[in-house]
C-alpha cells in the first residue's frame, strides 16, 4: 500500500501540544493497525516568522503542496501583534488556502450526547445533531473587485466591497455538497438572498440546473440565508448539509459550531478541486479555534477539535471510513466516562490534561478496534 503523506503544521500556542496528542495517535495507529501514515511537519505562523521571517517558508509551502494532507494546529499569539501585515500569522494559513486552491471549507457540528447539556439551546434540541456546512472560501465579498474606500470630495468618504461569483464557482462548491450528502443523509439545502441580490439569483439558479443534471437522487431545497440562520437556532436537526457562499458561511458556520458548546470540540477540513489524474482533492484540516494564548503551555488544551480534524483527513483524503468512525466513537465514549478538559468541564465529571485526552482517546480507540 502506498503511504500516506500528511504534512504537520502544529503553528503557535497551544497548537504543538494539541498536534503533539494527533502525532501519538497516528504512530499507534501505524503500529497497530498498519495504516502507513508517513508525517514530515514545518513551521507557519509565529514560529515560522521567528525562523524566516515569513509566515510560511516557500521549502513548507512545497512539502503542503506535495502531501496528500495537511494538519493545521493554530496561529497567532500577542507576540506578533506588531509584526508587518505580510508576514502576520494569518498571512501563512492564508497562503496555504490560496496556493492550495482550498475552495471548500466543511465545517461539521455535531453535538455529542455527553455535551447536549453545555449548549446555550435546550437539549432536546440539540442532542444528537450532525449536520455539515459547506461553505465557499475563496470567492464572493471577500475577494471581489473593486474592494476600496474612495474620497467623494465633499468631506464624505464611500466604501465598496463586490459580492461576485461566477458559474464555475457555484457549480464545484455545490458538486462538494452533493457528494457530502450522498456519503450522510443524502439532503442538501441552498442557503443565499436571491430576493436582495444578483449572485444569490444566479447561486439559485445555478445550484437547481447543476443538481438537475448531475446529482438528481440528492434531495435539494433552498432557503434564503437570513431565514437559515433563523432555523439553525430553532430546529438545526431539519438540516443535514447546509451549502452557502464565502459571507453567509462565515457567519452560518459560526452559528452552528456554538450549538455544540465548545470550541475546543469542533473540526474543520477546507478541500480544493479533485486532480484530473489521481482525483484527489487537496486538503488542510484544522480546528476552528485559535492559538488560545491564554492557556499556551499550561498543558491543559482540548486536544479533541485536532483530534476530530484528523478524523476528518481519514474519511475524507483517506476514504478509511471505518477508521474515522471508530476515531468519533472513541471520542464520544470518552467523554460519556465523564472525563474532560477545562473548557468542557461540568459537575460530576473528572478534570484532566491534554496529554490525558489523547491518552484516554487512544485507549478508546484500541477498545473499538480490537
Ligand atoms: P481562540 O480560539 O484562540 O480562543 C478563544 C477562547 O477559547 C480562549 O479563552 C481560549 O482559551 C479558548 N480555547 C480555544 N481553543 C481551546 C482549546 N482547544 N481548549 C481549551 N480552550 C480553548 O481565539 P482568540 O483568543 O480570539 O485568538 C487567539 C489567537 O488565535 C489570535 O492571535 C488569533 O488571531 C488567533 N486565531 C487563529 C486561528 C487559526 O489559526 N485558524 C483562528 C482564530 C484565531
Amino acid at each position: 500500500m502506498a503511504n500516506r503523506k500528511i504534512f504537520l503544521l502544529p503553528g503557535d500556542g497551544i497548537g504543538p501540544a494539541i498536534m503533539a496528542e494527533v502525532e501519538k495517535l497516528i504512530n499507534w495507529m501505524n503500529e497497530n493497525l498498519s495504516t502507513g501514515f508517513e508525517t514530515d511537519s514545518g513551521l507557519v505562523g509565529g514560529s515560522a516568522y521567528d525562523a524566516h521571517g515569513v509566515a510560511i517558508s516557500d521549502e513548507d509551502m512545497e512539502k503542503a503542496v506535495a502531501s496528500d494532507a495537511v494538519l493545521f494546529g493554530a496561529v497567532g499569539g500577542p507576540k506578533w501583534d506588531d509584526v508587518a501585515y505580510e508576514a502576520r500569522p494569518e498571512a501563512g494559513l492564508l497562503r496555504l488556502r490560496k496556493d492550495m486552491e482550498l475552495f471548500a471549507n466543511l465545517r461539521p457540528a455535531i453535538c455529542y450526547p455527553a455535551l447536549a447539556n453545555s449548549s446555550s439551546l435546550r437539549k432536546e434540541v440539540v442532542d444528537g445533531l450532525d449536520i455539515l456546512i459547506v461553505r465557499e472560501l475563496t470567492g464572493g465579498v471577500y475577494f471581489g473587485e473593486p474592494k476600496e474606500i474612495i474620497d467623494l470630495g465633499n468631506g464624505q468618504q464611500r466604501a465598496i466591497d463586490t459580492q461576485v461569483y461566477d458559474t464555475y464557482e457555484i457549480e464545484r462548491i455545490s458538486g462538494v455538497a452533493f457528494e457530502m450528502a450522498r456519503t450522510r443523509s443524502n439532503r442538501v439545502t441552498s442557503m443565499e438572498k436571491r430576493n436582495v441580490m444578483k449572485p444569490g439569483v444566479l447561486w439559485n439558479q445555478v445550484v437547481t440546473k447543476y443538481h438537475k443534471e448531475n446529482y438528481p437522487d440528492v434531495e435539494l431545497d433552498h432557503m434564503l440565508a437570513d431565514a437559515g440562520g433563523m432555523q439553525l437556532v430553532r430546529w438545526p436537526k431539519q438540516f443535514d448539509v447546509i451549502v452557502t457562499d464565502n459571507l453567509f458561511g462565515d457567519m452560518l458556520s459560526d452559528v452552528a459550531a456554538m450549538l455544540t458548546g465548545s470550541l475546543g470540540m469542533l473540526p474543520s477540513a477546507s478541500l480544493g478541486a479533485p486532480d484530473p489524474i489521481t482525483k484527489k482533492r487537496k486538503a488542510l484540516y484544522e480546528p476552528v479555534h485559535g492559538s488560545a494564548p491564554d492557556i499556551a503551555g499550561q498543558g491543559i488544551a482540548n486536544p479533541i477539535a485536532m483530534i476530530a480534524s484528523f478524523a476528518m483527513c481519514m474519511r475524507y483524503s483517506f476514504e478509511m471510513t471505518e477508521e474515522a468512525d471508530n476515531l468519533e466513537k472513541a471520542i464520544a465514549n470518552v467523554l460519556d466516562t465523564g472525563k474532560r478538559t477545562g473548557d468542557i468541564m461540568s459537575e460530576g465529571c473528572t478534570q484532566i490534561t491534554t496529554e490525558e485526552m489523547g491518552a484516554a482517546i487512544i485507549a478508546e480507540m484500541a477498545a473499538l478496534s480490537a
